[in-house]
Protein backbone atom coordinates (compact mmCIF):
# COMPACT_ATOMS: atom_id res chain seq x y z
CA UNK A 1 0.00 0.00 0.00
CA UNK A 2 1.53 2.92 -0.95
CA UNK A 3 0.60 6.10 1.56
CA UNK A 4 3.98 8.30 1.74
CA UNK A 5 4.11 10.87 -0.80
CA UNK A 6 7.08 12.76 -1.14
CA UNK A 7 7.30 16.35 -1.16
CA UNK A 8 6.22 16.77 -4.95
CA UNK A 9 2.73 17.14 -4.42
CA UNK A 10 2.08 18.02 -8.40
CA UNK A 11 3.77 18.52 -11.03
CA UNK A 12 3.27 20.69 -14.52
CA UNK A 13 4.65 20.11 -17.68
CA UNK A 14 4.08 23.16 -20.12
CA UNK A 15 5.11 22.74 -23.51
CA UNK A 16 6.05 25.44 -25.49
CA UNK A 17 5.18 24.23 -28.95
CA UNK A 18 7.35 24.69 -31.90
CA UNK A 19 6.85 23.07 -35.48
CA UNK A 20 9.90 23.75 -38.28
CA UNK A 21 7.28 21.78 -40.90
CA UNK A 22 9.57 22.83 -44.17
CA UNK A 23 11.16 25.60 -45.06
CA UNK A 24 8.15 27.26 -45.79
CA UNK A 25 5.54 26.61 -43.02
CA UNK A 26 6.15 27.03 -39.32
CA UNK A 27 3.40 25.69 -37.75
CA UNK A 28 2.79 24.68 -33.87
CA UNK A 29 0.78 22.43 -31.43
CA UNK A 30 -0.96 23.24 -28.78
CA UNK A 31 0.92 22.68 -25.02
CA UNK A 32 0.39 19.97 -23.28
CA UNK A 33 -0.71 20.76 -19.93
CA UNK A 34 -0.13 17.74 -17.54
CA UNK A 35 -1.58 16.68 -13.77
CA UNK A 36 -3.81 19.52 -12.04
CA UNK A 37 -3.79 21.34 -15.05
CA UNK A 38 -4.89 18.67 -16.76
CA UNK A 39 -8.34 17.98 -15.36
CA UNK A 40 -8.98 21.29 -15.47
CA UNK A 41 -8.32 21.64 -19.20
CA UNK A 42 -10.88 18.72 -19.67
CA UNK A 43 -13.29 20.88 -17.69
CA UNK A 44 -12.69 23.83 -20.45
CA UNK A 45 -13.10 21.23 -23.37
CA UNK A 46 -16.69 19.27 -22.10
CA UNK A 47 -17.91 23.04 -21.47
CA UNK A 48 -16.90 23.98 -24.90
CA UNK A 49 -18.17 21.05 -26.53
CA UNK A 50 -21.45 21.67 -24.98
CA UNK A 51 -21.69 25.27 -26.00
CA UNK A 52 -20.92 23.99 -29.94
CA UNK A 53 -24.11 21.92 -29.65
CA UNK A 54 -25.58 25.10 -28.16
CA UNK A 55 -24.53 27.30 -30.77
CA UNK A 56 -25.89 24.56 -33.56
CA UNK A 57 -29.40 24.92 -32.24
CA UNK A 58 -29.75 28.30 -32.28
CA UNK A 59 -28.90 28.14 -35.68
CA UNK A 60 -31.67 26.21 -36.81
CA UNK A 61 -34.58 26.99 -34.41
CA UNK A 62 -37.61 25.79 -34.65
CA UNK A 63 -40.52 27.60 -35.50
CA UNK A 64 -42.73 27.32 -32.43
CA UNK A 65 -40.84 27.73 -28.76
CA UNK A 66 -41.73 24.45 -27.06
CA UNK A 67 -39.11 23.69 -24.49
CA UNK A 68 -36.21 25.25 -23.01
CA UNK A 69 -33.50 24.71 -25.60
CA UNK A 70 -30.27 25.37 -24.19
CA UNK A 71 -30.74 24.34 -20.53
CA UNK A 72 -28.14 26.06 -17.96
CA UNK A 73 -24.91 25.25 -18.85
CA UNK A 74 -21.97 24.17 -16.55
CA UNK A 75 -19.91 27.12 -17.09
CA UNK A 76 -15.71 27.55 -16.36
CA UNK A 77 -14.25 29.02 -13.68
CA UNK A 78 -13.01 32.81 -13.70
CA UNK A 79 -15.89 33.90 -16.01
CA UNK A 80 -16.58 37.38 -15.86
CA UNK A 81 -20.08 38.86 -15.90
CA UNK A 82 -21.15 42.09 -17.33
CA UNK A 83 -24.26 43.64 -17.95
CA UNK A 84 -25.94 44.48 -21.76
CA UNK A 85 -28.23 46.41 -22.90
CA UNK A 86 -29.40 46.41 -26.34
CA UNK A 87 -30.93 49.35 -28.27
CA UNK A 88 -31.61 49.20 -31.79
CA UNK A 89 -34.13 50.40 -34.21
CA UNK A 90 -35.51 49.64 -38.10
CA UNK A 91 -37.53 48.18 -40.15
CA UNK A 92 -39.54 45.12 -40.30
CA UNK A 93 -40.59 43.75 -43.66
CA UNK A 94 -44.06 41.32 -43.85
CA UNK A 95 -43.04 38.92 -46.10
CA UNK A 96 -45.56 36.19 -45.44
CA UNK A 97 -47.03 34.43 -48.34
CA UNK A 98 -50.46 35.46 -47.26
CA UNK A 99 -49.39 39.10 -46.46
CA UNK A 100 -49.65 41.73 -48.77
CA UNK A 101 -45.42 43.01 -48.44
CA UNK A 102 -45.51 45.99 -45.97
CA UNK A 103 -42.63 47.34 -44.23
CA UNK A 104 -43.40 48.35 -40.50
CA UNK A 105 -40.74 50.49 -38.01
CA UNK A 106 -39.47 47.89 -35.75
CA UNK A 107 -37.74 48.69 -32.47
CA UNK A 108 -35.64 46.59 -29.63
CA UNK A 109 -34.84 46.42 -26.48
CA UNK A 110 -33.14 44.10 -24.58
CA UNK A 111 -31.80 44.00 -20.62
CA UNK A 112 -29.40 40.84 -19.72
CA UNK A 113 -25.91 40.14 -18.97
CA UNK A 114 -22.94 38.50 -20.89
CA UNK A 115 -20.62 35.72 -19.27
CA UNK A 116 -17.33 36.08 -20.66
CA UNK A 117 -14.96 33.91 -21.30
CA UNK A 118 -11.60 35.28 -22.44
CA UNK A 119 -13.49 37.00 -26.08
CA UNK A 120 -16.29 34.66 -25.99
CA UNK A 121 -19.23 34.84 -24.22
CA UNK A 122 -22.81 33.45 -23.22
CA UNK A 123 -25.54 36.03 -23.46
CA UNK A 124 -28.31 35.87 -21.00
CA UNK A 125 -31.28 38.10 -22.03
CA UNK A 126 -33.89 38.55 -19.21
CA UNK A 127 -36.41 41.03 -20.50
CA UNK A 128 -36.70 43.51 -23.53
CA UNK A 129 -39.51 44.27 -25.82
CA UNK A 130 -40.03 44.34 -29.51
CA UNK A 131 -41.94 46.72 -31.83
CA UNK A 132 -42.76 46.22 -35.24
CA UNK A 133 -45.71 48.63 -36.34
CA UNK A 134 -48.04 49.12 -33.17
CA UNK A 135 -47.50 45.66 -31.99
CA UNK A 136 -45.83 45.05 -29.22
CA UNK A 137 -44.14 41.93 -28.25
CA UNK A 138 -42.66 41.51 -24.57
CA UNK A 139 -38.98 39.04 -24.87
CA UNK A 140 -39.24 36.73 -21.62
CA UNK A 141 -35.83 35.58 -22.65
CA UNK A 142 -33.07 34.57 -24.50
CA UNK A 143 -30.13 33.11 -24.71
CA UNK A 144 -27.14 33.79 -27.01
CA UNK A 145 -23.34 33.79 -27.41
CA UNK A 146 -20.75 36.41 -29.22
CA UNK A 147 -17.28 36.26 -29.97
CA UNK A 148 -15.31 39.33 -30.07
CA UNK A 149 -11.89 39.66 -31.44
CA UNK A 150 -10.00 42.85 -32.50
CA UNK A 151 -12.91 44.86 -31.64
CA UNK A 152 -15.68 43.00 -34.09
CA UNK A 153 -17.86 40.44 -33.14
CA UNK A 154 -20.75 37.94 -34.13
CA UNK A 155 -23.85 37.86 -32.21
CA UNK A 156 -26.47 34.80 -31.95
CA UNK A 157 -29.32 35.26 -29.97
CA UNK A 158 -32.56 33.33 -29.83
CA UNK A 159 -35.50 34.59 -28.26
CA UNK A 160 -38.78 33.99 -26.79
CA UNK A 161 -41.31 36.78 -27.77
CA UNK A 162 -44.49 36.58 -26.47
CA UNK A 163 -47.50 38.72 -28.17
CA UNK A 164 -50.04 40.39 -26.45
CA UNK A 165 -52.16 37.66 -26.42
CA UNK A 166 -50.08 35.68 -24.60
CA UNK A 167 -48.98 33.65 -27.35
CA UNK A 168 -44.61 32.20 -27.44
CA UNK A 169 -42.65 32.27 -30.82
CA UNK A 170 -38.81 31.74 -30.89
CA UNK A 171 -36.96 33.82 -33.04
CA UNK A 172 -32.97 34.15 -33.49
CA UNK A 173 -31.30 37.44 -33.95
CA UNK A 174 -27.87 37.31 -35.90
CA UNK A 175 -25.53 40.45 -35.83
CA UNK A 176 -22.65 42.19 -36.01
CA UNK A 177 -20.85 43.92 -33.10
CA UNK A 178 -17.90 46.22 -33.55
CA UNK A 179 -16.76 48.25 -30.85
CA UNK A 180 -16.84 52.13 -31.01
CA UNK A 181 -14.54 54.93 -29.76
CA UNK A 182 -16.41 54.60 -26.30
CA UNK A 183 -15.72 51.91 -23.87
CA UNK A 184 -18.49 49.69 -23.11
CA UNK A 185 -20.67 50.83 -26.46
CA UNK A 186 -20.81 48.59 -29.63
CA UNK A 187 -22.39 49.13 -32.56
CA UNK A 188 -24.56 46.22 -33.27
CA UNK A 189 -26.79 45.70 -36.53
CA UNK A 190 -28.70 42.72 -37.10
CA UNK A 191 -29.63 42.33 -40.64
CA UNK A 192 -32.34 40.23 -42.80
CA UNK A 193 -33.24 37.67 -39.80
CA UNK A 194 -36.50 36.16 -40.18
CA UNK A 195 -38.73 36.02 -37.44
CA UNK A 196 -41.82 34.12 -37.37
CA UNK A 197 -44.16 36.29 -34.29
CA UNK A 198 -47.52 34.95 -36.51
CA UNK A 199 -46.11 36.91 -39.80
CA UNK A 200 -42.60 36.45 -41.69
CA UNK A 201 -40.64 39.37 -41.32
CA UNK A 202 -37.22 40.50 -42.26
CA UNK A 203 -35.93 42.61 -40.00
CA UNK A 204 -32.79 45.10 -40.34
CA UNK A 205 -32.03 46.81 -36.82
CA UNK A 206 -29.47 48.73 -36.30
CA UNK A 207 -28.45 50.34 -32.84
CA UNK A 208 -26.03 50.15 -29.46
CA UNK A 209 -24.96 47.90 -26.80
CA UNK A 210 -24.07 48.72 -23.89
CA UNK A 211 -22.03 47.05 -21.64
CA UNK A 212 -20.89 48.38 -17.98
CA UNK A 213 -16.65 46.81 -18.36
CA UNK A 214 -15.69 46.27 -22.22
CA UNK A 215 -16.26 43.08 -23.44
CA UNK A 216 -12.84 42.41 -25.25
CA UNK A 217 -10.65 41.20 -23.08
CA UNK A 218 -7.14 39.88 -23.20
CA UNK A 219 -6.57 37.50 -20.67
CA UNK A 220 -4.06 34.67 -19.27
CA UNK A 221 -3.83 32.11 -17.31
CA UNK A 222 -2.04 30.95 -14.43
CA UNK A 223 -0.14 28.10 -12.76
CA UNK A 224 -2.25 28.79 -10.09
CA UNK A 225 0.89 28.56 -8.01
CA UNK A 226 3.68 31.56 -6.63
CA UNK A 227 6.77 32.16 -4.74
CA UNK A 228 6.83 32.78 -1.42
CA UNK A 229 10.51 35.20 -2.25
CA UNK A 230 10.71 38.08 -4.53
CA UNK A 231 14.79 37.14 -5.71
CA UNK A 232 14.02 34.27 -7.66
CA UNK A 233 17.52 32.27 -8.66
CA UNK A 234 18.15 31.25 -11.51
CA UNK A 235 20.68 28.76 -12.21
CA UNK A 236 21.89 28.42 -16.08
CA UNK A 237 23.17 25.02 -17.17
CA UNK A 238 27.24 25.42 -17.35
CA UNK A 239 27.93 22.64 -20.39
CA UNK A 240 29.15 22.59 -23.78
CA UNK A 241 25.93 22.47 -25.12
CA UNK A 242 24.66 25.41 -23.26
CA UNK A 243 28.21 27.32 -23.94
CA UNK A 244 26.57 28.27 -27.49
CA UNK A 245 23.10 29.47 -25.76
CA UNK A 246 23.76 30.87 -22.37
CA UNK A 247 24.15 34.41 -23.22
CA UNK A 248 20.83 34.28 -25.05
CA UNK A 249 19.17 32.24 -22.28
CA UNK A 250 20.94 35.22 -19.94
CA UNK A 251 19.96 37.91 -21.95
CA UNK A 252 16.09 36.17 -21.07
CA UNK A 253 16.27 36.84 -17.30
CA UNK A 254 17.28 40.48 -17.68
CA UNK A 255 14.83 41.12 -19.95
CA UNK A 256 12.27 39.75 -17.43
CA UNK A 257 13.85 42.01 -15.19
CA UNK A 258 14.25 44.77 -17.13
CA UNK A 259 10.21 44.68 -18.04
CA UNK A 260 9.60 44.24 -14.57
CA UNK A 261 11.07 47.65 -13.50
CA UNK A 262 9.69 49.29 -16.33
CA UNK A 263 5.93 48.02 -15.60
CA UNK A 264 6.55 49.01 -11.76
CA UNK A 265 7.01 52.35 -12.42
CA UNK A 266 4.96 52.77 -15.56
CA UNK A 267 1.65 51.85 -13.40
CA UNK A 268 2.35 52.70 -9.82
CA UNK A 269 -0.41 50.41 -8.11
CA UNK A 270 1.80 47.64 -9.12
CA UNK A 271 5.32 49.43 -7.96
CA UNK A 272 5.77 46.06 -5.96
CA UNK A 273 7.36 44.58 -9.06
CA UNK A 274 10.32 46.31 -8.71
CA UNK A 275 11.02 44.25 -5.77
CA UNK A 276 10.95 41.05 -8.38
CA UNK A 277 13.87 40.22 -9.64
CA UNK A 278 15.22 37.04 -11.51
CA UNK A 279 19.32 36.33 -9.94
CA UNK A 280 21.75 34.38 -11.62
CA UNK A 281 23.54 31.98 -9.53
CA UNK A 282 26.01 29.34 -9.60
CA UNK A 283 24.23 27.48 -6.99
CA UNK A 284 22.62 24.35 -7.43
CA UNK A 285 19.88 25.44 -5.01
CA UNK A 286 18.39 27.94 -7.43
CA UNK A 287 14.69 27.94 -7.73
CA UNK A 288 14.94 27.86 -11.60
CA UNK A 289 17.56 25.42 -13.09
CA UNK A 290 17.70 26.28 -16.76
CA UNK A 291 19.15 23.09 -18.89
CA UNK A 292 19.36 22.74 -22.49
CA UNK A 293 18.61 19.54 -24.75
CA UNK A 294 19.09 18.63 -28.18
CA UNK A 295 17.17 15.82 -27.92
CA UNK A 296 13.99 14.60 -28.36
CA UNK A 297 10.98 15.92 -30.60
CA UNK A 298 12.33 18.75 -32.69
CA UNK A 299 8.52 20.20 -32.45
CA UNK A 300 8.60 21.13 -28.74
CA UNK A 301 10.72 24.45 -28.33
CA UNK A 302 10.65 24.20 -24.80
CA UNK A 303 9.05 22.93 -21.17
CA UNK A 304 8.83 24.20 -17.43
CA UNK A 305 8.52 21.44 -15.07
CA UNK A 306 7.21 23.31 -11.85
CA UNK A 307 6.55 21.68 -8.17
CA UNK A 308 5.21 22.65 -5.56
CA UNK A 309 5.88 23.15 -1.55
CA UNK A 310 4.09 20.06 -0.15
CA UNK A 311 0.27 21.25 -0.10
CA UNK A 312 0.45 24.65 -1.02
CA UNK A 313 0.19 26.37 -4.09
CA UNK A 314 4.02 27.60 -3.64
CA UNK A 315 6.38 26.72 -6.11
CA UNK A 316 9.64 25.02 -4.72
CA UNK A 317 11.55 24.34 -7.77
CA UNK A 318 11.40 24.75 -11.42
CA UNK A 319 12.99 23.40 -14.38
CA UNK A 320 13.08 24.89 -17.56
CA UNK A 321 14.50 22.95 -20.25
CA UNK A 322 15.50 24.87 -23.81
CA UNK A 323 15.54 22.89 -26.71
CA UNK A 324 18.44 23.71 -28.93
CA UNK A 325 20.10 22.62 -32.09
CA UNK A 326 21.62 24.14 -35.67
CA UNK A 327 17.71 24.63 -36.53
CA UNK A 328 16.63 26.92 -33.69
CA UNK A 329 17.61 30.50 -34.64
CA UNK A 330 18.51 32.81 -31.53
CA UNK A 331 15.50 34.17 -31.87
CA UNK A 332 13.89 31.17 -31.40
CA UNK A 333 15.45 30.13 -28.39
CA UNK A 334 15.24 33.54 -26.94
CA UNK A 335 11.56 33.06 -27.44
CA UNK A 336 11.24 29.99 -25.80
CA UNK A 337 13.20 31.19 -22.82
CA UNK A 338 11.60 34.01 -22.29
CA UNK A 339 7.87 32.02 -22.55
CA UNK A 340 9.73 29.33 -20.68
CA UNK A 341 10.44 31.79 -17.91
CA UNK A 342 7.28 33.60 -18.10
CA UNK A 343 5.59 29.82 -16.17
CA UNK A 344 8.63 30.08 -14.34
CA UNK A 345 6.82 32.98 -12.62
CA UNK A 346 3.77 31.73 -12.40
CA UNK A 347 2.10 32.32 -15.92
CA UNK A 348 0.31 30.11 -18.19
CA UNK A 349 -1.37 30.61 -21.39
CA UNK A 350 -3.16 32.97 -23.25
CA UNK A 351 -5.08 33.23 -25.76
CA UNK A 352 -4.07 36.12 -27.50
CA UNK A 353 -1.69 34.89 -30.74
CA UNK A 354 0.41 37.60 -30.80
CA UNK A 355 1.51 37.34 -26.93
CA UNK A 356 4.53 35.84 -25.93
CA UNK A 357 2.76 33.39 -23.91
CA UNK A 358 0.54 31.88 -26.35
CA UNK A 359 0.73 28.51 -26.39
CA UNK A 360 3.03 28.52 -29.87
CA UNK A 361 5.30 30.01 -31.65
CA UNK A 362 3.84 32.04 -34.19
CA UNK A 363 5.60 33.02 -37.23
CA UNK A 364 6.14 36.54 -35.82
CA UNK A 365 7.87 35.70 -33.18
CA UNK A 366 11.04 34.52 -35.67
CA UNK A 367 11.63 38.25 -35.76
CA UNK A 368 11.63 39.02 -32.28
CA UNK A 369 9.38 39.14 -29.37
CA UNK A 370 8.45 41.69 -26.45
CA UNK A 371 6.80 40.67 -23.22
CA UNK A 372 3.21 42.29 -22.87
CA UNK A 373 1.41 44.51 -20.49
CA UNK A 374 -0.64 41.33 -20.30
CA UNK A 375 2.45 39.22 -19.50
CA UNK A 376 3.39 41.45 -16.69
CA UNK A 377 -0.03 42.54 -15.08
CA UNK A 378 -0.51 38.73 -14.71
CA UNK A 379 3.02 38.46 -12.85
CA UNK A 380 1.75 41.56 -10.71
CA UNK A 381 -1.36 38.98 -9.52
CA UNK A 382 0.53 36.10 -9.07
CA UNK A 383 2.70 38.45 -6.63
CA UNK A 384 -0.16 40.54 -5.42
CA UNK A 385 0.60 39.00 -1.50
CA UNK A 386 3.97 41.21 -1.69
CA UNK A 387 2.17 44.26 -0.57
CA UNK A 388 0.11 42.57 2.38
CA UNK A 389 3.99 41.20 3.63
CA UNK A 390 3.09 37.49 3.40
CA UNK A 391 1.80 35.02 0.76
CA UNK A 392 0.01 33.02 3.80
CA UNK A 393 -3.62 32.53 2.69
CA UNK A 394 -2.81 33.86 -0.86
CA UNK A 395 -5.10 32.25 -3.36
CA UNK A 396 -3.48 33.03 -7.20
CA UNK A 397 -6.24 33.44 -9.44
CA UNK A 398 -6.32 30.77 -12.59
CA UNK A 399 -7.40 33.56 -15.05
CA UNK A 400 -5.94 37.51 -15.25
CA UNK A 401 -7.89 39.70 -17.20
CA UNK A 402 -6.10 42.83 -18.04
CA UNK A 403 -8.05 45.85 -17.01
CA UNK A 404 -9.16 48.19 -19.24
CA UNK A 405 -7.35 51.09 -17.75
CA UNK A 406 -3.82 48.87 -18.83
CA UNK A 407 -3.62 49.17 -22.64
CA UNK A 408 -2.67 45.58 -24.53
CA UNK A 409 0.70 46.52 -25.50
CA UNK A 410 4.44 45.84 -25.48
CA UNK A 411 6.11 46.97 -22.29
ZN1 LIG B 1 4.10 27.49 -22.49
Amino acid sequence: MRTKHLSIVAATVLVAALIVGSLTALQAEAASVKTTMQSKGNQYGLTEKVREREQEHLQSPSRLWTKPLLPNLPLPPSLSEVELKIEAEGEAKNISRKAETSTSTATLTLDGKIQIWRNKGSIVVEGGSLTIGNKVYSIESGRGVFNTQTKKGVLIIQLKVVDEEGKAYLTVLQGRLEATEEAGIYNVSFKAQMLRVGQLYLLTLEGKLTTNTPLETYSINTLGGTWDHTTITVKVEDSPLAANYSSIVIKSVEDWNSTLHTFASKYSDYSYLSNISLKLTNSEDADVKIVFTDEGRFRIGGETQVSYKPNTNIFQNITVTVRVGPRYTDNIVYAVSLHELGHALGLGHTDVSEDLMYPILMRWALRGVELSTLDLYGVAQIFAWLPNGSVEGFTVPKLITLPSTIPYEAV
